[in-house]
């Protein structure tokens, strides 16, 4: 039996009742941070179920039906992941309990709709850190941020989500609710499925609860930000850190034009210039002292200036300031499209000018900023979302970024995943064998192709 997308809603919703399936679907649930460049989907129903098991009785539910289903985070993904193409939309938002916090085993089990604010902040209130730290953490959930293995700043020392993440409860087809891992440290058991769980997108399924590594939490921290003349003496600088073996936490940069459009918020006055450094220490308050003052030395070498705030008020205002970055620069004319490419260390300054000279053949106003120790660029193209021959172009420039993160020996994404926005483009950088293995693990995941239909394509 399959049922038709007129009557749907009315069928899951005899199923499931009112309490788990929503009376249509609110336009939020049918867009994600990609709005801004115009992107939006379509549904047929929304359901909010409230706990791992309802999870799997809804999917069981669609499986049986032939109905695709979209998982849905916080939706602040910048790929379109959870943009849905018709079918049941899946909120984890219900599903949030923090089954267990063991601060002397340094361990939490999360459900998958808790926000990535609250795991750092309970984490943070028991003496621990839950490291990874993506820029909508207030909205952004666990399971949204272990499907697409989020990064940020902080990356550069304590590595991506699934660096942290010791156990997955998953709900795979036609409708199980299997573990992988769980509060242990070491499985190698089997394939790492779990491993494979970690960025998938939601396309193998759908993460409801998550084990976490947690670490103690550093004592002190100290940011130090530098300004220079423009991106050859930033990298410069970037390389003098990274060659120094300072084990910086974070190691951001951010181009001139970047600068232009988000400095007015800056927490403090700031010089013209052509390219900042974002770097901080963390650790004891005498080794945090020490490293501040080490990196401040390799950073003034050839610094415009330098400003190392040590007042929690200040750094918490830098921060904040970062965080706000993307929305600054998307500021200007409504919308951008911005895409998550990897390149080596060593090639950053090629792939930051280069941003710009294809923004240019564009006729696009672009920019880049990102966590440059990673070699992970947010190469952006600003565009008025309304106007669909700019988007058109932006899409272009979008697929040369892509062309420029393989030629230089990278990945088209580091942190946002394929999502709907750049499916097909894996071939940008992957074999045919790999590719046709790619396909493989869907099919064997999911063999009727239900779970987020469209979403990383190779
Ligand atoms: C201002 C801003 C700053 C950002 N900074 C960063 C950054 O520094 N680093 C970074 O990596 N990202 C960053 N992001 C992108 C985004 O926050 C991350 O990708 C985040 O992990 C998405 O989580 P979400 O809960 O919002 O997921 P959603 O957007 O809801 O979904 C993302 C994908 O995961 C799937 N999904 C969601 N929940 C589940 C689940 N429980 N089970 C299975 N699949 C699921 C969806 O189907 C979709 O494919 C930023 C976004 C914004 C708006």
């Amino acid at each position: 039996m399959s049922v038709a997308p007129a009557s749907l809603e009315r069928a899951l919703r005899d199923r499931f009742g009112a309490e788990v399936v929503s009376d249509g679907v609110p336009a939020s649930y049918l867009t994600d941070a990609t709005e801004a460049r115009g992107l939006s989907g379509r549904a047929d129903a929304l359901a909010l179920p409230r706990n791992g098991e309802e999870v799997a009785e809804v999917v069981a539910w669609c499986y049986e039906q032939g109905v695709s289903i979209t998982p849905r985070g916080g939706g602040t993904g910048f790929a379109g992941g959870a943009v849905p193409q018709g079918g049941v939309v899946v909120g984890l938002e219900r599903v949030r309990r923090i089954r267990s916090l063991e601060p002397l085993l340094w361990r939490m089990e999360a459900e998958a709709g808790v926000t990535t604010a609250d795991v750092r902040r309970v984490a943070r209130e028991n003496g621990l850190l839950f490291p990874p730290d993506p820029g909508a953490a207030e909205q952004s959930q666990i399971g949204g941020n272990v499907a697409t293995n989020a990064g940020g700043p902080h990356a550069f020392k304590y590595g991506v989500t699934g660096d942290w993440v010791t156990g997955v409860e998953v709900v795979v087809a036609p409708g199980e609710l299997i573990t992988v891992g769980g509060p242990i440290r070491k499985d190698v058991a089997g394939y790492d499925l779990g491993s494979l769980i970690v960025g998938s997108e939601g396309t193998l399924g759908i993460v409801t609860s998550v084990w976490l590594r947690l670490a103690p939490a550093p004592e002190a921290v100290a940011p130090v930000v530098s300004l220079h003349g423009g991106t050859a003496p930033g990298c410069d600088a970037l390389a003098r850190i990274v060659g120094s073996g300072l084990p910086v936490a974070a190691l951001d940069y951010l181009d001139g034009e970047t600068l232009r459009r988000s400095a007015a918020a800056f927490p403090v006055t700031l010089d013209e210039a052509g390219f900042m450094i974002l770097t901080e220490v963390d650790g004891s308050p005498e080794e945090v002292a020490r490293l501040r003052q080490a990196v401040i030395e390799v950073l003034e070498e050839d610094a415009t200036s330098v400003w190392a705030p040590q007042a929690a008020t200040e750094i918490a205002a830098l921060w904040r300031w970062r965080d706000g970055v993307s929305l600054a620069v998307q500021a200007e004319r409504g919308g951008k499209v911005s895409e998550d490419i990897v390149v080596p260390f060593e090639r950053l300054a090629e792939a930051i000018d280069e941003t710009l000279a294809i923004g240019a053949r564009h006729d696009l106003a672009a920019c880049s900023w990102g966590h440059a120790g990673d070699g992970n660029l947010h190469s952006t193209f600003l565009i008025d979302p309304n106007d669909d021959d700019e988007r058109a172009r932006a899409e272009r420039a979008a697929d040369e970024l892509f062309e420029l993160a393989a030629r230089l020996g990278g990945s088209i994404s580091g942190e946002h995943g394929l999502g709907l926005v750049k499916g097909g483009r894996l071939a940008h950088q992957w074999a045919p064998g790999a590719l046709s293995l790619h396909a493989a693990v869907k099919s064997a995941f999911d063999p009727k192709g239900l779970f987020n239909p469209g979403k990383k394509q190779a």
